[in-house]
C-alpha cells in the first residue's frame, strides 16, 4: 500500500482573500518540510489570490463547489472551466451542506463530477449518512447507493482520478467524530465497494479520507487505521496553528 497521507481543509464561508493570502503564507512556513499532500478548498473569492500565495509551498488549492454545466445563463455561478482558469486542481463535490441546505442530489453530483473530470479537476465525492441512517443501521445501505448514484457512468480510468471522502453528517461540526473503529469499518466498505464496481487493483490506489470534527488531538488515532489514507476538516483548517498540527501528526 503507497498512499501519501492527503490532509484537506474546507474553509467554507470563511476568509477574505487578504485573510487567505495570510493564512497561506503563515502555514507554509510550519508544514514547509512534510512529506504529506495538503489541499485547502478555499472561498471562489480566493482561489487566484491562494494559488499565488501557495507557490512554492506544499499547498494545492481547490474549491469547495461548481455548477453542473460548462457554461450558460446561470445567474452567479461558476463551472469547471472557470475554476480550472483560476487554477483550482480539485473541487469538492457532494459535501452534506451542499445536499442539505441546496437540495444537491446523487444525479446532480453525478454530472458536476462528470465535467470536473472533463475539464481537469480532481473531484473529492463526498457522502455519509445522517444520523438516523446510523441509529437504524441502514447506514451502508445510504453509502451504497451515494457511491452508486453518484459515480454512475464513471469509467474505471476516470475513477483514478478520484478522491473520496468519507464524513458521517452527525460529525460534521458537531464534535462528534466517529471513532477511529466506525471509521475504519465504513472505510473497509467503502474500499470493497470500489473494488467490485471498478476493477481488481484499483481500490488499493484509491485515497480514502475521514471528515467529521477531525481535530490536533484524534488526528493520529485516525490515521493509523488501515484504510483511512487522510483527512477533511472543516472548523480546525481555519486556524493556522491548529491546521499545522493536524498536518503535521505523528
Ligand atoms: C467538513 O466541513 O467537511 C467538516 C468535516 O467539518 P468539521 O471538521 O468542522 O466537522
Amino acid at each position: 500500500m503507497n498512499r501519501i497521507p492527503l490532509i484537506a481543509g474546507n474553509w467554507k464561508m470563511y476568509k477574505t482573500t487578504s485573510e487567505a493570502q495570510s493564512f497561506i503564507s503563515a502555514l507554509g512556513k510550519e508544514i514547509a518540510t512534510t512529506s504529506r499532500l495538503v489541499c485547502l478548498a478555499v472561498p471562489f473569492t480566493s482561489i487566484e489570490a491562494a494559488v499565488e500565495a501557495a507557490t512554492s509551498t506544499p499547498m494545492t488549492i481547490g474549491a469547495q463547489n461548481m455548477h453542473d454545466q460548462i457554461e450558460g445563463a446561470f445567474t452567479g455561478e461558476i463551472s469547471a472551466r472557470m475554476l480550472n482558469g483560476s487554477g483550482a486542481s480539485f473541487v469538492l463535490l457532494g459535501h452534506s451542506e451542499r445536499r442539505q441546505y441546496f437540495g444537491e442530489s446523487n444525479a446532480l453530483i453525478c454530472r458536476k463530477l462528470q465535467l470536473a473530470l472533463q475539464e481537469g479537476i480532481i473531484p473529492f465525492l463526498c457522502i455519509g449518512e445522517l444520523l438516523k441512517d446510523r441509529e437504524s443501521g441502514n447506514y451502508e445501505k445510504v453509502l451504497k447507493s451515494q457511491l452508486e448514484e453518484c459515480l454512475q457512468g464513471i469509467s474505471s480510468a476516470q475513477a483514478a482520478q478520484l478522491v473520496i471522502a468519507y464524513e458521517p453528517v452527525w460529525a460534521i461540526g458537531t464534535g462528534k467524530t466517529a471513532t477511529p473503529e466506525i471509521a475504519q469499518a465504513v472505510h473497509y466498505y467503502i474500499r470493497q465497494w470500489l473494488e467490485g464496481r471498478f476493477g481488481e487493483g484499483y481500490a488499493e490506489k484509491i485515497s480514502l479520507l475521514y471528515g467529521g470534527s477531525v481535530k490536533p488531538d484524534n488526528i493520529a488515532s485516525l490515521m493509523e487505521q488501515m484504510d483511512i489514507d487522510g483527512v477533511l476538516v472543516g472548523g480546525a483548517s481555519l486556524d493556522v496553528k491548529s491546521f499545522s498540527k493536524i498536518v503535521n501528526y505523528i
